[in-house]
């Protein structure tokens, strides 16, 4: 194993541009469930009802109970959920001038709270508002969105109408929305994620199963042009038939494993 270690390392302290693609795995060490872990959100709640956003519009009418359950949920998941130490790994690796870029599937903003400058958000960011007229976004406060959502759960009754105002209004007086990609919406910045990944020349591609397009086309991308692909993860999924290195490991503890080598590799 730690022959694998040393032998990533040396590729990634040899890359000139260095990309990361993460998935929901990354953040399963901050306590967010993957999609695809029993108990995780899609198991509970329906996507029909939840995942679209004319479904969540519709449930909040009809049944407004279901619609505080599941913000609910998603909250006590979210309020507790820091970085972890394949996150403070990544934004290491950026200080030493060893990446390049993120590109993530997750919405959580964990790697921008970890320190990394440089993240493509292919399906958005929950911190994040857009406005519904004029599409500008605005990063929000995490910690205030919490505390209000907490007290509108926290109500007798679900206050839609202060629900749809959770997030502060645009400078041009519009109302917004999370800037999260729900299902049938198009995925963002796909032109600049695919043109990282047909530049670089290695990527690490960490938590993720490869079951979600357009954004599992992107190791494929990479690899087409010549890149070559690190994966962490501990079960073997679509990507390893392109794999060059195939850590069999949490990211948590995969990451800073890698980080320290890369350092030794630099200094030596
Ligand atoms: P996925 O649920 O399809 O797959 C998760 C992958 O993570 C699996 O390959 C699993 O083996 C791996 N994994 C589990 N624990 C891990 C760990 N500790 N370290 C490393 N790997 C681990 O997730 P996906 O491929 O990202 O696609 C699902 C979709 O779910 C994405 O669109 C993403 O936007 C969304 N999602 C995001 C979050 C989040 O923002 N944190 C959470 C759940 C789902
Ligand atoms: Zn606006």
């Amino acid at each position: 194993m730690d022959d694998l270690y040393r032998q990533a390392a040396e590729i990634i302290a040899a890359g000139k541009r260095v990309a990361a693609f993460s998935g929901a795995g990354m953040s399963a060490e901050s306590g967010i469930p993957t999609f695809r872990d029993p108990g995780g959100i899609w198991d509970q709640f329906d996507a029909d009802e939840i995942g679209t956003s004319s479904g969540l519009i519709e449930t909040a009418l009809k049944n407004p109970e279901l619609i505080r359950r599941f913000l609910g949920q998603a909250l006590d998941t979210f309020e507790r959920s820091l970085p972890n130490a394949g996150h403070s790994g990544l934004a290491e690796l950026e200080k030493l001038g060893r990446l390049r870029v993120v590109i993530t599937q997750n919405i959580d903003n964990l790697h921008r709270d970890a320190g990394n400058s440089n993240v493509i958000e292919v399906h958005g960011n929950v911190y994040r508002a857009r406005c519904l007229a004029c599409g500008r976004k605005q990063p929000a406060d995490k910690a205030q969105i919490h505390r209000k959502l907490r007290a509108l759960l926290s109500a007798e009754r679900l206050d839609l109408v202060a629900l749809a105002k959770l997030f502060p209004a645009c400078p041009c007086g519009s109302p917004t929305r999370p800037d999260v990609v729900m299902f049938g919406e198009p995925v963002q910045q796909l032109h600049e994620a695919y043109a990282e990944a047909a530049s670089c020349d290695v990527m690490l591609v960490l938590g993720t199963s490869g079951a979600v397009y357009p954004a599992a086309a992107l190791p494929h991308e990479a690899s087409q042009h010549g890149a070559k692909l690190i994966e962490i993860n501990p079960t073997e999924n679509c990507f390893h038939p392109i794999t060059d290195i195939f850590i069999r490991e949490k990211t948590g503890a995969g990451i800073p494993r890698l980080v320290e080598k890369v350092k030794a590799r630099l200094k030596g």
